[in-house]
């Protein structure tokens, strides 16, 4: 039984998916095991961690925090590295079968290619790598036989609705956003919101940077651009519909008119434990859909002219090549700022803009043009402020 447990390696494994795989782990510790765990800054529950699900490796990238994590983890015998690179190459690790990509950002890009090279297979909850290369990667996952299974909800439920439909074109998709905390307000509402207000978000719990992403609309626009990589599918494809309960957690329709969905509460538990199962539906605990409960489930339009985002990243995504890189760094460079009081709501669009406007298109990148283009539009980005 010992040799046939899925071996996971976890990067993030201290953000809000990563400590939510540990508890599907847990779960199903006949099933899985902890392989590798990494953490950026928080020593202190990667030490927690690797105590209790014993990693054969863990990374800790600020390497400031080496001496402390080593220290604590020498007599189990968990290896302990430190740094960008470690990171990198730990995916490599020959006993790993699956790597939970549970990073936050551009951070994830490099270990995604380096474990794609390696043959092993993704889940992927890093949305933002497919944004800035979707082309490469998936050029690499065809070339490496290697599959990616999408932890993000929405995704996670196309994937399920695509079960058994080889033979059948997508017509389109609707892809579910719940609108986030400001939904409904126009821009003149969202003037002098709060990094307070925008961090509380209506149905999910989740780290700062998707939370800020949620309440900008950028969410849903990074994720337009993850399923058209996933599901090769192009701009008039995907639809965005917003439905505030989060319980369609988006749906797939074929050529035949026929929509298929995929339902229930919202629960990231749910897709991340379906892409480490895959292709088994595992039993499990969590709260069940109640549809009593929710005898209106409600749908909007998504209002573009106030949410510029979400119309930035379609933009990205016609215009191709490094655009969605770029969208993606300017983005990252705004929701930090905003999350320093540095800028308004409403100026991370502008920033945005600016970037996509500012910085050299190239139509057809390579890796070294992602890295170039990422760098450089941080530098300009931040140079705005
Ligand atoms: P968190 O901020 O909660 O966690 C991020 C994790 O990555 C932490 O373990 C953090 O370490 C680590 N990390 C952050 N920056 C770096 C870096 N530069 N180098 C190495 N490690 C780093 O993020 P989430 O869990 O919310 O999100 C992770 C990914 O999943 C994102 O791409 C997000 O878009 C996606 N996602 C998240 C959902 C959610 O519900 N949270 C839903 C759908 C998608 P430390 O804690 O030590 O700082
Ligand atoms: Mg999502």
């Amino acid at each position: 039984m010992e040799g046939k447990k899925k071996q996971i390696a976890i990067l993030g494994s201290t953000g809000s998916i990563g400590t939510q795989a540990l508890e599907v782990i847990s779960e199903h510790s006949d099933l899985f095991e902890v392989e590798v765990l990494t953490a950026n800054n928080n020593s202190a529950l990667l030490i927690e961690q690797a105590k209790k699900f014993k990693p054969n490796t863990v990374v800790i990238t600020n390497e400031e925090k080496y001496k402390e994590v080593d220290e604590a983890l020498f007599d189990l015998g968990i290896k302990v590295f430190a740094g960008q690179q470690s990171l990198e190459e730990v995916v490599e690790g020959e006993n790993i079968d699956v790597v939970l990509t549970a990073l936050v950002g551009y951070s994830g890009l490099k270990p995604t290619i380096r474990a794609i090279k390696a043959k092993k297979n993704i889940a992927l909850a890093n949305k933002e790598t497919l944004v800035v290369a979707g082309d490469l990667i998936t050029k690499l996952c065809q070339e490496y036989g290697v599959n990616i299974y999408p932890v993000d909800s929405e995704h996670s439920a196309i994937f399920q609705c695509l079960i058994g439909e080889q033979y059948n074109p997508i017509e389109k998709i609707y892809l579910t956003a719940s609108g986030g905390p400001f939904r409904g307000r126009l821009r003149n509402d969202l003037l002098d919101i709060t990094k307070a207000q925008a961090l509380k978000h209506p149905n999910w719990d989740m780290g700062a940077k998707i939370t800020i992403d949620s309440a900008s609309m950028m969410n849903k626009g990074l994720e337009v651009i993850e399923a058209k990589w996933l599901f090769d599918l192009k701009a008039e494809q995907i639809d965005v519909i917003v439905h505030p309960q989060s319980i369609i957690h988006s749906a797939v329709q074929f050529e035949d008119g026929s929509i298929k969905a995929q339902l229930g509460v919202p629960d990231m538990k749910l897709p991340i434990q379906y892409a480490l199962g895959f292709p088994k539906r595992l039993p499990n605990t969590f709260k069940r859909f109640s549809f009593m409960d929710y005898p209106n489930l409600t749908f909007e339009k998504p209002d573009m002219e106030t949410f510029r985002n979400l119309q930035l990243a379609y933009d990205a995504m016609e215009k191709g090549g490094n655009m969605p890189c770029i969208l993606n760094a300017a983005n990252e460079i705004a929701v930090a700022a905003f999350l320093q009081d540095k800028i308004g709501f409403l100026n991370m669009s502008d920033l945005i803009a600016d970037c996509m406007e500012k910085i050299t298109f190239v139509s057809k990148p390579t890796l070294t043009d992602y890295v170039a283009t990422d760098e450089a539009t941080r530098i300009l980005a931040n140079e705005l402020l």
